[in-house]
């Protein structure tokens, strides 16, 4: 037992280099791949859940790294987080989103709106505003076409500077989407200082959904309510959730039942067939 014991400790120390040793690889390859053109941003549909025509897109990052292929955002932002390279990733990010939407315009797809992740840490410097702006002028974009996913925590360190920043882009249209409510550390008592616009309720509690409903949804959309915010409910996989969603007042959704996120032409493509629908 002793020996085995020993050996353990020993795998999880190999374990353990090959992790950071990862995360030292990925540091590196980071801002290079930037410079390398090596992320690529998929569509992922957001749907009315009374008909389900398409509302917008939230675009979701994925990396072609030269050596070792596809590396899922899980991988990779939370250490880009650590890092702070998240603030240069975001931002090459808006400005590819901000491309993507002048392209579809320019070949005379139908205007949708797209919601880009980015870390609370933007929210820190007026700076961020003059940026919004600038992508906004470069790629012509009609108000409110480019919005921004962000999670509650980072926002309440410094709630009156977050909340000039969010004020500071409502000439653009600007909405804010608070991310993955519900879970984690939660802006609960800061909830009505924040000039957000749309929560979207974290995919751990549509999944539960599957097997019996669940009081916190009710809790959400009611809050959400009498806030006159927006609901998006995240990770709809089966007709049950939908049903149980919509029925409780619930107005939009994401998930797999309608899509996947994907590449911009197979996206548009979509939006282009529930258009004629
Ligand atoms: P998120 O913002 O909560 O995004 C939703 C995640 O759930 C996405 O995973 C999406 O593909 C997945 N999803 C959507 N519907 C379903 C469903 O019905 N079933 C299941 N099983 N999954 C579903 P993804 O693309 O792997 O992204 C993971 C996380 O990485 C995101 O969570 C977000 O926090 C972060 N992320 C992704 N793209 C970006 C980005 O461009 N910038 C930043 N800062 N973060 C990003
Ligand atoms: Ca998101
Ligand atoms: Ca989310
Ligand atoms: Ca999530």
């Amino acid at each position: 037992a002793k020996s085995r014991g020993r050996g353990q400790v020993c795998y999880f120390n190999n374990a353990m280099r090959r992790k950071l040793k990862r995360q030292a690889d990925i540091e590196n390859d980071l801002q290079h791949g930037i410079k390398n053109d090596e992320f690529e941003l998929y569509f992922q549909p957001i749907f009315s859940l009374q008909d389900p025509h398409i509302v917008s897109f939230e675009a979701l990052v994925r990396w072609h790294h030269p050596k070792t292929g596809f590396v899922p955002p899980n991988d990779f932002i939370p250490i880009a987080e650590q890092t702070g390279q998240i603030i240069d990733l975001d931002l090459h990010l808006l400005e590819l989103a901000g491309a993507q939407l002048q392209k579809w315009r320019r070949a005379g797809m139908p205007t949708i709106r797209v919601t880009v992740n980015v870390s609370s840490r933007h929210f820190a410097s007026l700076e961020f505003v003059d940026f919004m702006k600038e992508i906004y002028t470069k790629y012509q974009l009609p108000n409110g076409t480019l919005c921004l996913e962000i999670t509650e925590s980072g926002l309440i360190e410094n709630l009156s500077l977050a909340t000039r920043i969010i004020e500071g882009l409502e000439p653009l249209g600007v909405k804010l989407y608070l991310d993955d409510f519900g879970t984690g550390y939660s802006a609960l008592g800061y909830l009505h200082q924040l000039p957000i616009h749309v929560l979207k309720i974290d995919k751990s509690f549509v999944d539960q959904l599957t097997q019996k409903e669940n009081p916190l949804v009710d809790a959400i959309l009611s809050l959400a309510h009498s806030l006159k915010l927006t609901v998006v409910a995240e990770g709809i996989e089966n007709p049950k959730q939908w049903a149980l969603l919509k029925r409780k007042g619930c107005q939009f959704g994401q998930g797999y039942i309608v899509s996947k996120p994907l590449p911009a032409d197979k996206a548009m493509e979509l939006l282009l067939k529930h258009t004629e629908m």
